[in-house]
Formats: C-alpha cells, sequence, structure tokens
C-alpha cells in the first residue's frame, strides 16, 4: 500500500469525459489499497483561453487580477473530477491551493512554493478520501491567490509528493513517457525507461517539454521518485531517478534535445582589452534578456569577435543594445541571426567515457554540417547550427549514439 501523487495534464483532463476516465483510474488504484492524492490542469486550452481575454482588456494585466482570473481553470477541473469520483462511489474532496495552504511568496504569475501544510491532507487520506488539489496554484502571507507559471501544475504534484514523502509521484500525461528524442523527428526515438534527473533537467531546459523544469529541480532537490506515464495507456512511462544504471548498462548518451527557440548575436571586431564582455552583456541583462550560449575569440589584430544566443523574442531589443554598445567600443560591426537552432547531446555516461564529443562533430562533419558555436558541461555537449539542418543533425546523432536500441531495462 503506497501513497501516490498522481498529477493530470491538460489534454488528460480535457473534456468531462476524460474527466470522468481519470475518475475510473484514480479509483481502481483505490481499489488496490493506495492513497491517493491528486492534482489536476486546467482542462486543455483553457488557461490560454483565459490569457486571451486578459489581454483583449489590457496590453499589461495587472499581475495579481492574472492570477485571480488563470487560477480560475484548475478550480474547475477539481470540483468536476471530486464529482465524478463521488459518482463512482469513491469518497473525494478538492481544495484549492490556498485551501490546501499551499504558500508562496508574492511573485504574481511566477511565485515560488515556500511551505505546504499537510494536515487536511492527512486527515483526508486517513478518513479514506482522495484528496483532490488545484494545481498550479497557491496563496501569498497577504491571502492573495499565486501562480506558478506555465506548466505548473508538475510543481504542484512534485511539491505535494515532497511534503507528504509519498512513495511515487506520477505526471499522466498523453505521451508515455521521456523518449530520446522527439518522436516527431526522429521515428525510431525510444521510450526511456530510466533517466536521472541530472539528464532530465538538462533535456528539458533544452527543449523537451514533458515536464515544467521547475518540477524536475524540486524532485531532485527533495529526493521525490518522479514518473512520466500515459493517462490514455498502460505502461511504466519514464522514472527520473538519482540513480545511475550500472556502468554496463549505462548508455553514453541518454538523449538529444534540440531547441528552435534561439538567436545569434555577433559583435564584430572588439577591441581585446579588460571589461569588454561586461560592457557587452550588461546593458544586455539590463533590459532583462537573458543570455545562454556565449563565445568569444581573439583575432590576430588585437580585437575580439563576442558572439551570444538570446531567446529569438530578445533579438531585436538586444541588437538595438548592442548597436549602441558597438558605437561605445569602437567595434567594427553587429550582426544578427534568427536562422539558428540548438542541438544537444545529453547522458551522464558521459563522465567516464572520451571522446563524445569528436563523435558529435564528426557525425556533424559527415554530413556537412557546420557548427557555428559550441558549448559544453559535464553532462552535455550543445552546438549552434544553421536551422535547416535540424532534422538532420538531430537524426544522424540519433543513429550515430545508437539511441534506437532497445535498453537493458
Ligand atoms: N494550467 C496551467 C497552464 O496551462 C498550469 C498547468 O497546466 O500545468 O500552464
Ligand atoms: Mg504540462
Amino acid at each position: 500500500m503506497a501513497l501516490i501523487v498522481q498529477k493530470y495534464g491538460g489534454t488528460s483532463v480535457g473534456t468531462v469525459e476524460r474527466i470522468q476516465g481519470v475518475a475510473q483510474k484514480v479509483k481502481g488504484f483505490r481499489e488496490q489499497g493506495h492513497d491517493v492524492v491528486v492534482v489536476v490542469s486546467a482542462m486543455s486550452g483553457e488557461t490560454n483561453r483565459l490569457i486571451g481575454m486578459a489581454n483583449e482588456i489590457s496590453q499589461r494585466p495587472v499581475p495579481r487580477e492574472m492570477d485571480v482570473l488563470v487560477s480560475t481553470g484548475e478550480q474547475v477541473t477539481i470540483a468536476l473530477l471530486a464529482m465524478a469520483l463521488t459518482e463512482l462511489g469513491c469518497a473525494a474532496k478538492s481544495y484549492t491551493g490556498g485551501q490546501v495552504r499551499i504558500h508562496t511568496d508574492s511573485a504574481h504569475t511566477k511565485a515560488r512554493i515556500q511551505a505546504i501544510d499537510d494536515e487536511n491532507m492527512r486527515a483526508d487520506l486517513k478518513a479514506g478520501r482522495v484528496v483532490i488539489v488545484a494545481g498550479f496554484q497557491g496563496m501569498d502571507d497577504n491571502n492573495n491567490i499565486t501562480t506558478l507559471g506555465r506548466g505548473g501544475s508538475d510543481t504542484t504534484a512534485v511539491a505535494l509528493a515532497a511534503a507528504l514523502k509519498a512513495d511515487e509521484c506520477q505526471i499522466y500525461t498523453d505521451v508515455d513517457g521521456v523518449y530520446t528524442t522527439d518522436p516527431r523527428v526522429v521515428e525510431s526515438a525510444r521510450r526511456l525507461s530510466k533517466i536521472t534527473f541530472e539528464e532530465m533537467l538538462e533535456m528539458a531546459s533544452l527543449g523537451s517539454k514533458v515536464l515544467q523544469i521547475r518540477s524536475v529541480e524540486f524532485a531532485g532537490k527533495y529526493n521525490v521518485p518522479l514518473r512520466v506515464l500515459s493517462t490514455f495507456e498502460d505502461g511504466p512511462g519514464t522514472l527520473i531517478t538519482t540513480e545511475e544504471l550500472d556502468s554496463m548498462e549505462q548508455p553514453v548518451i541518454s538523449g538529444i534535445a534540440f531547441n528552435r527557440d534561439e538567436a545569434k548575436l555577433t559583435l564584430l571586431g572588439v577591441p581585446d582589452v579588460p571589461g569588454v564582455a561586461a560592457k557587452i552583456l550588461a546593458p544586455v541583462g539590463a533590459k532583462n534578456i537573458e543570455v545562454d550560449m556565449i563565445v568569444q575569440n581573439v583575432g590576430a589584430d588585437q580585437t575580439t569577435d563576442f558572439t551570444f544566443t538570446v531567446h529569438r523574442n530578445d533579438v531585436e531589443a538586444a541588437y538595438e543594445v548592442l548597436e549602441g554598445v558597438s558605437k561605445e567600443l569602437g567595434a567594427r560591426e553587429v550582426r544578427k541571426d534568427s536562422k539558428i537552432c540548438k542541438v544537444s547531446v545529453v547522458g551522464v555516461g558521459m563522465r567516464s567515457h572520451a571522446g563524445v564529443a569528436s563523435q558529435m562533430f564528426e557525425t556533424l562533419a559527415a554530413e556537412g554540417i557546420n557548427i557555428q558555436m559550441i558549448s559544453t558541461s559535464e553532462i552535455k555537449i550543445s552546438v549552434v547550427v544553421d536551422e535547416k539542418y535540424l532534422e538532420l543533425a538531430v537524426r544522424s546523432l540519433h543513429q550515430a549514439f545508437e539511441l534506437a536500441l532497445e535498453d537493458a531495462n
């Protein structure tokens, strides 16, 4: 008998029939004797619909009111699911984030969970009830409704699992697990039976959208066993854990992530003197533009070319900043390029294997793909290439690292 926290995403609760389907599933777990806490998202499309209405009224809606608005999506689902469970003869009670006392800071629309009071939930579980909690929302010190950022229901589920010391946190979604890469790009992409938190964090931050990044950080920090699985098909899904496979089974590369959302900016012919990098990036940061990869190289003529990437939405703003900086520093030219993509290979197995980078670069070279930028961490190598090579790069790397082969378990 276990204590399980289950989260059902927007598609899983997208219609009344689907909510009834989720109720059936939950009832099945109760019948096996498990205690169940369920976290739900808003019905699919609902959060976007609410945001759309707000944007019709205001270009910059008051964040506090935005949270009052968007938190209603989840409130609908918890009530409907509680009703559906009751209809099936399964005792259940719904709670908003505030009612369960999910305490957050006051950063509206991107609040962080600070504490959770598990008393009510424990009492309900003890009384044999399924506890249903609205995902994505909490309450600050002054009883204002807050929300946790898009996709935040994942984080609610993990935080509840941590607070309740649940045996497992299960994220039910419309895919049956985490894949070696996006199956829409590589047909032979394979579901991973296991992946480490570190790898999942890299995959998520590099563009794999299965889980909200915050939820993976949270699960790693509190050591919550996390499983991603399908609402619509039975199967083991993917377990995200701290345990690595033993070295015989551990593949060198676990997955390939990619991201089409970045753009590249280059400042050519910058004087090669101390303080230049700071002078370039400080005004970019001051505009709240996040910088991802950075490459700087020294030329023969005492100047350097400075290249970095930002989110594509920020490229015009960053370009404007650089035009100013360029004049100030006496640089030769500013260039921007949005037709790029980032392709990354991720794997903890890299730590104990030499030659991953060269294998990656050789594979790309064999396809005639030029590498524009490179960055690495202990468990990841990312390259920036021309956007038109995205599919080819991902496919050839998937093959080169033999990711389509069955994994050991
Ligand atoms: N309903 C929210 C969203 O669409 C939260 C979630 O689904 O996780 O972002
Ligand atoms: Mg989601």
